[in-house]
């Protein structure tokens, strides 16, 4: 590899008409990867061609959660071929570039510089309408190389409605801003739990089980911030199916569209 010449990015370059869009979260665990991959599902079902990257060094779930996690990719000549998915949505994953799955990947600044660039460029993504990438929580190296390569990008921040959470999602954003990155809008998760029981007697009663207003917080600091309008995208529940789809690899936009986590998800993805 060392002293080849790099392939240019093909989405940095004038004229390509591909859609970057980069989700982004300040902490683990609040549902990033989970909305990228029903996100691009969503966008997949619109009739678009749409291309995802796992840059998530600590978390890589996404192949798992679009059901292709013992998938490798293959290569033709020099380029590396995206993992196709039942759910029309190709993959790659910084998990797919290590020599073993099990291997944990403790890498600096300059290999996932590496790691990111080969995922672009070195990947034959061919002709696409939408590329989503997963990005680490966090305003880490990762995303500092992002922006760097791709200051077209455009964010998509996930929060929850937690106040701590919604806190260090502001600063996922800036980050973003300083990148000269625009930011999208924010997607609160886990916004709320409809109450099983209420529901079963036809009455709605929300339970705020990370509080609220997370959202409605990172939109309006970011906005101001910026000078510009940054929406709620939307406001996705917890869903026992949600989750579930994700651990089967068969996520909820694609098992359960109907459902109103599936709904509302497919309501952001036309948003975008
Ligand atoms: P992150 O990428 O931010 O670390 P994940 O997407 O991996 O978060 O989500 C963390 C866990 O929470 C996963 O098990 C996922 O299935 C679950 N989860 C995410 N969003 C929801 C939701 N709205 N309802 C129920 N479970 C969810």
């Amino acid at each position: 590899q060392g002293g080849q010449a790099q392939r240019e990015i093909p989405f940095s370059q004038p004229g390509n008409l591909t859609k970057v869009f980069a989700v982004a979260s300040g902490k683990g665990g609040v549902g990033k990867s989970s909305v990228t991959v029903n996100l691009a599902i969503a966008m997949a079902k619109q009739g678009l061609k749409v291309g995802v990257v796992d840059a998530d060094i600590y978390g890589h779930s996404v192949p798992a959660m679009l059901g292709v996690a013992d998938s490798r990719p293959t290569q033709v000549d020099d380029l590396i071929m995206p993992v196709p998915t039942s759910s029309g949505v190709s993959v790659i994953s910084i998990g797919m570039l290590k020599p073993r799955r099990d291997q944990v990947v403790a890498w600096r600044g300059p290999m996932l510089d590496r790691a990111l660039v080969q995922m672009l460029s070195d990947v034959y993504w061919g002709d696409l309408d939408v590329l989503l990438l997963d990005l680490p929580p966090g305003t880490g190296d990762v995303a500092i190389s992002l922006g760097q390569h791709l200051p077209g990008a455009e964010v998509v921040v996930v929060t929850t409605p937690q106040e701590a959470a919604a806190e260090v999602a502001e600063r996922a954003g800036t980050m973003a801003s300083m990148m000269h990155q625009r930011v999208v809008g924010v997607v609160e998760n886990m916004s709320h739990l409809p109450c099983p029981h209420c529901s079963a007697e036809g009455k709605e009663h929300r339970l705020e089980i990370f509080g609220s207003g997370g959202g409605d917080r990172v939109a309006a600091t970011l906005g101001q911030r910026f000078g510009y309008d940054v929406p709620v995208l939307g406001r996705i529940p917890i869903d026992v199916s949600l989750r579930e789809g994700g651990d089967v690899g068969k996520p909820i936009v694609d098992a359960d569209p109907t459902a109103p986590a599936a709904l509302e998800l497919t309501a952001i993805a036309d948003r975008l």
